[in-house]
């Protein structure tokens, strides 16, 4: 979804002493960046807002009644409505991209833990549940690790530093692909307002993941992609706290 948007660009500060030739292209940067920026929260909120209204046809087509004695199931049921509800919740007043892609990964993920709650419901094994890609959970799903445990240590292929970074995080395919070739993967970026790492830093587009974690929930759980507690934190409006 990202593909215009592959490295990490700077907007720099007109600093003392800067000719007036550099403040133009500095501007003309900011200018460019910023329409950039808008470019994709444009699409992505399209997106998102087509994965919660897809995701709320699903809930009003499988409601379910459960017993007393199904508690983990109407845990998991629960969880489920207030994944959806929070979804919507971030959709009323982005802040910036992760918040959309957030939108979009809890409805998604909300419809998977529906699905969970049907099938124990009926008795049947739940599918295990998706593990996103880290670099953009929108992307499709990581492709499996392999399964290194079962091979002797002294049996392993040496792998380089490319492949030790591949396997550090989930990933799908094609952002391995990338990282093993040495290149950026397709990341999700987030927009760093100037002077959040510092009086003069420059403001900066960046993958949400580097988004220092105490100001960005998102940076520390995926998008909400790996921490249950996500859909809780947006109800109760405390997942902004943390921005500078
Ligand atoms: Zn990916």
């Amino acid at each position: 979804m990202f593909r215009r948007w592959w490295f990490v660009r700077l907007l720099r500060d007109n600093g003392p002493g800067a000719g007036a030739a550099r403040r133009r292209a500095t501007k003309h940067d900011r200018a460019l960046l910023l329409r950039e920026w808008e470019v994709i929260r444009d699409r992505l909120a399209v997106f998102a807002a087509q994965r919660v209204t897809a995701a709320g046809e699903v809930f009003r087509a499988a409601e379910l009644t459960l017993p007393a004695e199904e508690s983990a199931a109407r845990a998991d049921y629960l969880w489920a409505l207030e994944a959806f509800e929070a979804a919507g919740r971030l959709l009323e007043d982005p802040a910036d991209l992760p918040e959309l892609a957030a939108a979009a990964v809890l409805a998604e993920r909300a419809v998977e833990r529906l699905a969970a709650v049907h099938a124990e419901h009926a008795g049947r094994r739940p599918d295990p549940p998706v593990v996103r890609c880290f670099y953009n959970p929108l992307h499709a799903a990581a492709a499996q690790p392999p399964a290194r445990s079962k091979v002797k240590a002294s049996r392993r292929p040496r792998t380089g530093a490319r492949e030790a970074a591949a396997d550090r995080r989930p990933s799908c395919r094609d952002c391995r692909r990338a990282i093993l070739a040495g290149e950026v993967p397709d990341v999700l970026p987030a927009l760093l307002p100037a002077g959040a790492t510092g009086r003069r830093s420059p403001a900066a587009l960046v993958p949400y993941y580097v988004v220092p974690q105490q100001w960005s929930v998102w940076a520390v759980t995926g998008c909400g992609a790996y921490d249950d507690g996500v859909p809780a934190l947006v109800l109760r409006g405390e997942h902004r706290r943390r921005r500078p």
